[in-house]
């Protein structure tokens, strides 16, 4: 099933223009002066508050987002793969922080919303006003998302929403939380809503003892009779599977730059470590069992780059032409192959980088082992890696072979 035979390589241009560039150098420079408080918060082994007013002041949090709404940037998808590469290497806790926001939150409002929501959230989204959520997993519903619980019915020309989400990131510092939900008493007709944190019967708490990912926030999510205006339902009456579904790809399209962004400090930090630590009487460097470590880094770092452009420019393509099912399927595919590669070698790489680092490495003072903690998540949020191996085989052995429906 090669639904984009037309998308060859060598038809593909990653070039971005001088203005994502700039755009780019800005990311950059916003990253190099974020990374010690993010040092600062890591060690202290707490949430960090001050992405949202970092970013926000920087005009970084609307990269998606369409010139049209706030502080939208209108970068294409080579450009925002480009950005939240860069922002990985500072580590998955804030690259969470921008997937969420962004990827899951902005893209998908972006795509199912409505005129009047796009202005009203992207606007405040893009400024940093207003940061968005995801709630679809819940206690009992994970890779099965149809196995949610979370229902609503409609009361005096409202809806009202009652359930629990789990695992949910941002759920204790987001404005909106997209959430979905079957009718009461029903198994069908999902529907997605934006939901207002501050509406009473909205709670969260945040999930504290996780492996990795100190400084951001996950938390539990409690819906208790919670309303919604009639008009905060996200996407057609019923069709809040597809939302969440392409909500996801959104995600791991994103969680596959994150994890380029891993192997590529887990990279910089090798390498430089070992040209200036000795033993033996040379650089560790010299010996042929470490350089088999940063050889297969080098080379893993090459082909997930290359996975995730080629997602880029497929799902370019899709976001220019958002009819197009065939193109839809497509990039659903190569964000799987794009999210799927990068995950597991950014944690094979963050494993080389505590091994060549050796005690030093064993440390969270230095970064090879937040790496090694933090990125363990990819391989299980945004479609564990079973999962995604369904995804994969699908796409080689075609419709008909679907693992479950
Ligand atoms: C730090 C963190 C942040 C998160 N953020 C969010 C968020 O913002 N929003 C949100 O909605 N969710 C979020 N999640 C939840 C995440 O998406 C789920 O954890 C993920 O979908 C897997 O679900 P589960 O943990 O319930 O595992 P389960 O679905 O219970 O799976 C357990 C194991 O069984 C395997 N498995 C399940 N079904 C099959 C099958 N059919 N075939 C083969 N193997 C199978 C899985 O691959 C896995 O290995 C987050 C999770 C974490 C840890």
């Amino acid at each position: 099933m090669e639904q984009d035979g037309s998308m060859n390589l060598s038809k593909m241009n990653f070039d971005v223009s001088e203005e994502q560039a700039l755009m780019l150098e800005q990311i950059d420079a916003a990253c190099k002066e974020f990374r010690p408080i993010e040092d600062r918060y890591y060690l202290d082994r707490k949430v960090n508050d001050q992405v949202r007013p970092f970013f926000a002041k920087a005009h970084l949090l609307g990269l998606p987002v369409s010139r049209k709404y706030g502080d939208g940037q209108g970068a294409d998808m080579v450009t925002y793969a480009l950005a939240i590469e860069r922002i990985g290497r500072e580590g998955t806790g804030v690259r969470t922080f921008f997937s969420v926001h962004m990827a899951l939150g902005e893209m998908t409002v972006q795509h199912w919303g409505t005129e009047e929501q796009k202005d009203r959230i992207l606007t405040a989204a893009s400024r940093g006003d207003a940061i968005l959520a995801f709630g679809l997993t819940e206690p009992n519903a994970g890779s099965d998302p149809a196995a949610l619980t979370t229902y609503f019915e409609e009361k005096g020309g409202r809806y009202v929403i009652s359930g629990q989400k789990m695992w949910i990131s941002l759920g204790s510092s987001s404005k909106y939380v997209l959430v979905f939900a079957y009718p009461k008493g029903k198994r069908e007709g999902m529907c997605g809503f934006i939901v207002d944190t501050k509406s009473p019967g909205y709670r969260a708490e945040m999930i504290h003892h996780k492996l990795g990912l100190p400084t951001a926030d996950t938390s539990t999510v409690y819906l208790d009779g919670v309303e919604v205006a009639k008009e905060d339902m996200l996407g057609p009456p019923g069709k809040g599977m597809s939302v969440a579904l392409s909500g996801l790809m959104n995600g791991r399209f994103s969680v596959a730059a994150g994890c380029v962004g891993v192997i590529q400090d887990c990279l910089d930090e090798s390498v430089k470590y070992a040209g200036v630590r000795f033993q033996h009487g040379k650089p560790i460097g010299k010996h042929q069992l470490v350089q088999r470590h940063i050889g297969l880094m080098a080379t893993n770092l090459e082909a997930a780059k290359l996975l995730l452009l080629k997602a880029a420019f497929v799902k370019q393509k899709y976001e220019e032409d958002p009819t197009n099912l065939g193109l839809r399927d497509a990039t659903d595919l190569w964000c799987a192959r794009a999210k799927y590669f990068a995950a597991n070698a950014s944690f094979d790489a963050a494993n080389r980088a505590v091994q060549i680092f050796g005690a030093n490495g064993y440390s969270f003072e230095g970064r090879p082992a937040r790496h090694f903690a933090d990125t363990r998540v990819t391989m299980i949020y945004e479609g564990a890696n079973e999962i995604m191996e369904q995804k994969l085989a699908l796409g080689a052995l075609g419709k008909g072979f679907e693992a479950y429906s």
